[in-house]
C-alpha cells in the first residue's frame, strides 16, 4: 500500500507495525470489549513526524486514531468499526522538555507517562497532582484529551486545571505552538481549552506545559469504616469543613469493592471489616504541621458520635501506600473477576445518598441476580456504579441486558442534575448517553467546532460525537 511505503520511508521500518499480531494489543481497548482492525500502528518520535503522518494520511484518505497509553475506559483510543484507520501511538514522543522550579511548571511531550511526570516533579520537590491507578501507562496526551480526574481533584482540580499551554498538530498538518507558561493571558479565545477533553477529535496533542505545586511536607492517611454512603458523605463534610483544601483525598469504596481491591493487591489486607470504607488523606506544606494528629482527633470524634464504625491511621508511608493501592486495585480486580457493566456518574454532593439508594432499588428490583460495586471520588460527587454479573458468570451473560442497565443508571444520575460521564469521557461506549442527554444546541456547537477544525473527519472518527439523527 502506498501510504505504508511512504510512512516507512519517512519514519523507518520499526515505527510502522502492520502484522495482525503486532497490531492486536493496540487495536483492543483496556477491558477487551472493543477491537477493530487498523491498517497500521505508527510510532512518531518528533512533532515534525506527527505532521508528516497527518499530511500523508490526509492525502491518502486514511483516518487517524490518536493513542496514548490505551488505558481509557470508553474505547476512545482504539479504532471504531469502519476500517481505513491508522493508530498513531505517541509513546516514543516522551521527553520531559523543561522544568521551571520558579514558575512551577513542567513541559512534557505527549507520550510521557503520568508516572514519569510525577516522578520528574518529585525530584524537584514539586507535586503534579493528577494521580490514579493507571498512571504507569496513561500518558500526558491521553490525560489531557480525556480531561482525566483521579484521586486529588478535590484539592487541585482535574487535568484541565493543570494545563497552562499546549502544542498540537491540526488536521491540516499545521503545528499550533501554544506552549505558554503564563497564568494570566487574556488575548482572545483560550485555544488550549478546545483540545482539552476533545478525545483526539480536534487535533493531536504533542506536548504540554503543566502546572506544578509545592510537594507536601507532611501527610497522613486513614481508612475509616462507615455504615453507608450517607455516613461517608457526612464524614467528608465534617472533615472538609475543618480542613479545607488540606483534605487532599476522600474516596468512597463499598464493602464488596474494597474486598476485590484487597484481594488483588499483593499483600493486601483490610485492617477491619465494614459495610463501606472511606479513604482519607490530609496534607500540609508546613513541615511543623501534624496532619496525623488532626486526623486522629477528627476520627476520634467521628467514632465517638457513631458516624464511623472503625478507623485506622497509617503508621508509615508504606502502610498509607498499601491503603491507596487497595483502592486503586478495585478496577483491575473487577476486570480479573469477570468484569462489570461500568458507569462513571457525577451528581451534586447532597444528592449522593438518594442517588445510591435509587440505584440499589433499581438493581434489587430489575436486576436482582447482579452484584453492585460502588466506589469513587466522594468529594467530587463522582461514583463508579459498576454492575457485576451473577456470581460465577462472565460479563457476556449480561449481553442482552447491559444497554438497559446503562440507560437506567445514567438516567438516574441525569435526573438529579448529574452527569452520565464524569471523568472517563465519551469514546465509543458513551455515545448513546450523548444522544440521550445532550441538547440539540450542545451537539450542534460541538459539530460546528469539529467541522471547522477537521472538515474531512480525519481525526478519531466514530468517537465523542454521535452521528446526526438518523430519523
Ligand atoms: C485501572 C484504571 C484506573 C483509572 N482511573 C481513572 C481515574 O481515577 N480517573 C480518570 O479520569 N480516569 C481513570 N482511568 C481512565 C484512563 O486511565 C484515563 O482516561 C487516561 O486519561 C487515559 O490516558 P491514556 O494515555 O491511556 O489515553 P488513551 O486511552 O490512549 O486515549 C484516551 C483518549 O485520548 C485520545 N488521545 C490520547 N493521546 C492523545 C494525544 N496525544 N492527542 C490527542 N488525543 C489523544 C485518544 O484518541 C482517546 O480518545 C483509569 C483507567 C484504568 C485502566
Amino acid at each position: 500500500m502506498q501510504l505504508i511505503n511512504a510512512l516507512r520511508a519517512a519514519l523507518g521500518d520499526s515505527a510502522v507495525l502492520t502484522g495482525p499480531e503486532d497490531r492486536a494489543p493496540f487495536e483492543r481497548d483496556w477491558r477487551g470489549l472493543a477491537q477493530n482492525p487498523a491498517v497500521a500502528v505508527i510510532f512518531p518520535q518528533t512533532t515534525a513526524q506527527v505532521t508528516e503522518i497527518v499530511k500523508l494520511c490526509a492525502d491518502n484518505g486514511v483516518k487517524i486514531v490518536p493513542q496514548g497509553g490505551n488505558t481509557g475506559l470508553v474505547a476512545g483510543g482504539v479504532p471504531a468499526p469502519g476500517g481505513n484507520q491508522i493508530i498513531l501511538n505517541l509513546r516514543r514522543l516522551h521527553q520531559i522538555r523543561a522544568l521551571d522550579p520558579v514558575g512551577d511548571t513542567i513541559t512534557a511531550e505527549a507520550g510521557a507517562t503520568l508516572h514519569a511526570v510525577r516522578e520528574a516533579a518529585a525530584r524537584a520537590n514539586k507535586l503534579f497532582p493528577i494521580s490514579f491507578g493507571a498512571e504507569g501507562s496513561a500518558q500526558i496526551g491521553g490525560i489531557i484529551s480525556t480531561n482525566a480526574g483521579g484521586m486529588q481533584v478535590l484539592s487541585y482540580g482535574s487535568t484541565r486545571a493543570q494545563v497552562l499551554g499546549l502544542e498540537a498538530v491540526l488536521a491540516d498538518g499545521r503545528i499550533w505552538n501554544g506552549l505558554g507558561a503564563l497564568r494570566k493571558d487574556n488575548t482572545g479565545l483560550d485555544l488550549k481549552q478546545i483540545f482539552i477533553g476533545a478525545e483526539g477529535t480536534l487535533g493531536i496533542i504533542t506536548a504540554a506545559t503543566l502546572r506544578l505545586y509545592p510537594a507536601p511536607s507532611a501527610q497522613a492517611c486513614a481508612l475509616a469504616g462507615v455504615a453507608d454512603v450517607a455516613a461517608a458523605l457526612e464524614l467528608f463534610t465534617r472533615l472538609r469543613h475543618q480542613c479545607g483544601p488540606a483534605l487532599t483525598l476522600c474516596e468512597f469504596i463499598d464493602g464488596p469493592a474494597m474486598q476485590l481491591g484487597a484481594a488483588h493487591t499483593p499483600g493486601g489486607r483490610l485492617p477491619f471489616g465494614a459495610p463501606a470504607y472511606v479513604l482519607l488523606e490530609l496534607s500540609a506544606l508546613d513541615a511543623a504541621a501534624t496532619p496525623a494528629a488532626t486526623l486522629e482527633r477528627l476520627l476520634a470524634e467521628a467514632l465517638e458520635s457513631g458516624l464511623a464504625q472503625n478507623a485506622v491511621i497509617a503508621q508509615s508511608t508504606r502502610e498509607a501506600q498499601g491503603f491507596i493501592a487497595m483502592r486503586e486495585a478495585v478496577s483491575e480486580g473487577e476486570l480479573r473477576e469477570g468484569g462489570a457493566v461500568k458507569h462513571d456518574i457525577a451528581v451534586p454532593l447532597a444528592a449522593i445518598p438518594e442517588t445510591v439508594a435509587a440505584i440499589e432499588t433499581l438493581v434489587a428490583t430489575k436486576y436482582p441476580d447482579c452484584r453492585l460495586n460502588i466506589f469513587g471520588h466522594l468529594g467530587d460527587g463522582n461514583l463508579h456504579i459498576n454492575i457485576r454479573p451473577p456470581a460465577g458468570q462472565t460479563l457476556a451473560s449480561l449481553a442482552t441486558r447491559k444497554t438497559a442497565i446503562t440507560i437506567d443508571v445514567e438516567a438516574l444520575a441525569v435526573a438529579r442534575g448529574g452527569s452520565f460521564s464524569a471523568e472517563h469521557g465519551i469514546g465509543q461506549f458513551r455515545l448513546a448517553g450523548m444522544r440521550a442527554h445532550k441538547s440539540a444546541v450542545e451537539l450542534d456547537l460541538m459539530r460546528a467546532l469539529k467541522a471547522a477544525l477537521d472538515p474531512q473527519n480525519l481525526l478519531n472518527p466514530g468517537k465523542l460525537l454521535p452521528v446526526k439523527d438518523l430519523s
